[in-house]
């Protein structure tokens, strides 16, 4: 099992983010805060909780996300992590991860703190070393600041330290994109995430690309950076494992990993949701209404069951943001049914224009490929729709009770008809 624990806060709101969390506001002291502290109580109760419903549930890495989860001070970090072990069994050597915003390791040993306190791996929030992008993005730091910060986790022994950058910034060039990644190759990072801006609908930054005060680059542009900037990590040798992460040798990120390979996760914190044997629930993305669920020990009730479909369009979309791919086998063992038969037309379309690639039992899409992903899924998954309805129809595969037949949109004709539309994907913090 995966743990990920959604930490609430910030210091402020940046300007592009919809996740769920409260700016704490520069100057206050996350540990005198009343929220911070009703939020590690309530974080407690939740462990214990869980705990009572699948203690002892082998863990095999954590995951401390947010919002901001630095602001927490190591004291704290630490007894979560004594309190997980209490009621989980926590493997050796697992992957304990905190994000952290670089000006939040500028005190002190703080980055050393993290490790005593059993976080080995760090992953800095970045995102641009350009001032003014760091401003339009409304980031609290400066550049200076992160490479201040991975210096610091270095000195302190951290061995595996991973950087999130982001591209296709309002008014950013290629050249300054791939010049950030030149500077960034030059701190040595373990690992790089590297995000293509993603609008979210209400975020001040959407406005201002919406009323015009800001523009994106053109979709060329944003093409030549993802192809570019993927080469040139590559040069580095960054390896790509998913369609936005690469990694030296050995320093893919586990916890990621185990969403992909479609694992199970507990989700602890307010907004954060879990899926445990085909079963997923969400968290109220409130502090107050996640504390009463808690108490009232309603937490978990509203789940909902991943039925046959679902499962297998999951999987067929996981599996292919991976450089793996997907295992085609693994179609035929959860549907009884051939991949290659069911989406025999798709496959060879996608296979004459370069955009997939058949090895081994996998299938994988190209660079090319993960351009047009989206494109490509919404195909995959149109046909799948199909496969199963008339299945079900013919008493193939079993609805889950309750499951409705899904209706698939049609199939498109022609696959390429975005082919400029970029991916733009940002893994949710579940
Ligand atoms: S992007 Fe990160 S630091 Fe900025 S507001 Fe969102 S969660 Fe907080």
């Amino acid at each position: 099992m995966l743990v990920y624990i959604h930490v609430p806060f910030c210091r402020s709101r940046c300007r592009y983010c919809a996740f769920f969390s409260n700016p704490l506001g520069r100057g206050v002291d996350p540990v005198s805060s009343p929220l911070v502290r009703d939020y590690v109580d309530t974080l407690f109760m939740e462990l214990a909780y869980w705990g009572d419903c699948f203690g002892g549930s082998e863990v095999q890495s954590v995951f401390f996300g947010g919002g901001t989860p630095s602001l927490l001070p190591p004291r704290i970090i630490g007894l979560i992590l004594e309190r997980l072990a209490k009621f989980f069994s926590l493997i050796p050597k697992a992957e304990v991860t905190l994000e952290a915003n670089p000006e939040s390791l500028r005190g002190g040993h703080r980055a050393a703190q993290y490790l005593d306190a059993g976080i080995n791996r760090l992953s800095i929030g970045i995102q641009t070393l350009d001032e003014t992008l760091l401003h339009t993005l409304g980031r609290p730091h400066k550049a200076m600041d992160s490479l201040h910060a991975a210096f610091l986790a270095r000195e302190a022994g951290f061995a595996n330290i991973g950087v999130d950058l982001m591209w296709g910034l309002p008014g950013q060039s290629v050249r300054q994109w791939l010049q950030t990644l030149k500077d960034v190759i030059r701190m040595s990072p373990d690992h790089i995430s590297a995000y293509g801006l993603t609008l979210e609908p209400g975020t001040p930054l959407e406005k201002d690309v919406e009323k015009g005060r800001l523009t994106l680059p053109p979709e060329r542009d944003q093409n030549i950076m993802f192809m570019e900037g993927a080469s040139l990590l590559e040069q580095h040798g960054y390896l790509q494992y998913e369609i936005s992460n690469y990694a030296r040798m050995g320093f893919q990120c586990h916890h990621n990993m185990g969403y992909w390979e479609g694992m199970d996760y507990l989700g602890l914190g307010p907004s954060a949701t879990s899926t445990i044997n085909n079963r997923r629930w969400t968290s109220p993305a409130n502090q107050a209404a996640w504390n009463t669920r808690i108490r009232e020990g309603s937490l978990g009730r509203e789940v909902e069951e991943l039925g046959p479909e679902t499962r297998v369009l999951e999987m067929i979309m996981l599996r292919l943001r991976t450089t793996r791919g997907l295992r085609i086998k693994a179609y035929h063992e959860m549907t009884g049914r051939d991949f290659m038969r069911d989406h025999k037309r798709l496959v060879q379309a996608l296979h004459e224009n370069g955009l997939i690639r058949i090895r081994n039992g996998y299938m994988r899409l190209t660079r090319s490929g993960m351009l047009v992903s989206n494109s490509i899924l919404t195909n995959l998954f149109a046909r799948t729709g199909e496969v199963f309805k008339q299945a079900m129809l013919s008493g193939g595969i079993k609805p889950q009770p309750g499951e409705m037949l899904t209706t698939s949109s049609s199939l498109k004709d022609s696959l390429l008809a975005d082919e400029q539309s970029i991916q733009r994907v940002r893994w949710p913090s579940v």
